[in-house]
């Protein structure tokens, strides 16, 4: 009999603002600890904190983009509890009046195809400091450079039915979020976290009892310790035992779960309203604006690859998986290159130095000239290759680069005729054999051109040359 997976994440992602959730201070990273706060962040007694717009109006677009209610009236409310690195006793977060609730996305999986996960809400919050373990021989050291940062959590429904979908609502919800310009969603840099909660049951039963897989540091590890956990859970029900309602940590090194804690429960927190924070009030007239000026989102850039350029579902997914690639393939299809062929340069030449650098390094215009240059015969896609390669780094003329190392292709009849007349002569036998009806010699013939010109002949003119010579 099989085991049913249930799994449910929470997300928290770094809001992209300058400055932090209830104070001035910048939110740079990498700063010499403690080195950017201030007496709101520090938790120091009389400071007072007032809400970020900008953080606000992340939260909302985000919220939209997951195509939640976004509620006019929330509340902010004090998470207590005890922590070295919580400066304040408190975290300020949202509880009982969040943000935004009541959302979906859409999930393409490799199992059940798209699915639909609810996201029953987005709160705003601030971020809490950092304990360092391994800073002091010892001792643990606090760094409250983090604390006050806004953050948006994001708790999906547990919709999800294995740590594969797992992965692949990370990646739809991570997409999302970055197109919407609401969270630079680095789980590099801490600015997306994820918690994941995982039960396993006999299909048809109750919910199980659930855990929580904490301390993952990339959705490839998500799942991996998704996995670990439904194999423990499975095992210890298969032996008889019972799941315990505890909080694991991954360890990316062994590949296992290791129970850390049990789980608190909500009611420990002693939420309240926090009374130095007036309730945050949304105009209903710029909320429907900041709905229309939504950026166009992944799906819908999606679809209008495959319909306005006809390219193939394959290209697409690639070229969309971040705007930046998505921007830099428009704007190669805007100078003038057919889709497919702008397609094709950035999902080749264009993606290898992305992946390497995080930018494209040769500017969309001359990927235009490059593409012309091969459409006219000038210089073949060889070639160009090798231009491209010359490009990178220095903006140059692409025709400039393919005279000074002698990549033009030669097109002139003349020149063209005379080698194919060397040819022929050269190779009576293969002449005789392709009269005599061995017409896949051709290939020899272009072949031999190439050679003789040193391969600088273009062989597309070849051809037809070739053949009206080899007929007479
Ligand atoms: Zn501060
Ligand atoms: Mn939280």
């Amino acid at each position: 009999m099989t085991w049913e997976t249930i799994i449910g994440l929470e997300v928290h992602v770094q809001l992209a603002t300058r400055s932090k959730m209830f104070c001035g201070c910048p939110t740079t990273y990498g700063e010499a600890p403690n080195t950017v706060v201030c007496p709101v962040c520090l938790g120091l007694p009389g400071a007072l904190p007032v809400a970020n717009a900008e953080a606000v109006r992340l939260g909302v677009r985000g919220a939209q983009a997951l195509g939640c209610t976004v509620h006019p009236v929330s509340v902010f409310a004090r998470k207590n509890y005890f922590y070295p690195d919580l400066p304040k006793g408190y975290q300020i977060s949202q509880f009982d009046r969040p943000l935004a609730t009541d959302g979906a996305i859409e999930v393409e999986t490799p199992e059940r195809g798209t699915i639909r996960v609810g996201i029953t809400r987005l709160h705003l919050e601030e971020d809490a400091g950092k304990s360092l373990h391994d800073r002091i021989p010892g001792h643990t050291a606090i760094d409250l450079n983090r604390a006050g940062t806004p953050l948006a959590e994001i708790v999906g429904f547990h919709d999800l039915r294995s740590p594969a979908e797992a992965r692949a609502y990370l990646t739809t919800l991570r997409q999302l979020l970055v197109y919407a310009g609401v969270s630079e969603c680095s789980m590099e840099r801490g600015s997306l976290r994820v918690d994941a909660n995982l039960s396993v049951r006999r299909p048809g039963e109750p919910l199980g009892t659930k855990t929580e897989v904490k301390n993952m540091n990339s959705f490839a590890n998500v799942e991996r310790a998704l996995e670990a956990e439904r194999a423990r859970q499975v095992a210890l029900l298969e032996a008889g035992g019972v799941v315990e309602q505890v909080t694991l940590t991954f360890n990316a090194g062994t590949g296992e779960v290791k129970v850390l804690r049990a789980k608190e429960d909500a009611h420990d927190y002693r939420y309240f309203p926090d009374p130095d924070l007036p309730p945050l009030v949304l105009d209903e007239a710029w909320l429907a604006a900041e709905q229309r000026g939504l950026p166009e989102l992944p799906a819908a850039r999606r679809a209008r690859f495959i319909e306005a350029m006809e390219l193939p579902a394959y290209d697409t997914g690639v070229l969309t998986a971040e705007p930046a690639i998505a921007d830099y393939f428009e704007a190669i299809v805007a100078a003038g290159t057919d889709p497919k062929t702008a397609a094709n340069w950035v999902m080749g030449e264009g993606l290898a130095s992305f992946n390497e650098t995080g930018r494209f390094a040769v500017a969309p215009a001359r990927i235009a000239e490059l593409a012309a240059l091969v459409a006219a015969g000038t210089v073949s896609l060889q070639a160009a290759r090798k231009i491209h390669a010359e490009l990178v780094g220095r903006d140059a003329s692409p025709i400039d680069v393919a005279e000074r190392l002698g990549l033009v292709q030669v097109q002139e009849v003349g020149a063209l005729e005379a080698w194919v007349d060397a040819v022929i002569a050269a190779h009576p036998d293969e002449v005789a054999r392709f009269r005599g009806g061995e017409g896949k010699l051709i290939g020899f013939f272009v072949g031999q051109v190439m050679k003789r010109s040193q391969g600088t002949a273009d062989p597309k003119a070849i051809q037809p040359i070739l053949k009206s010579r080899l007929a007479g």
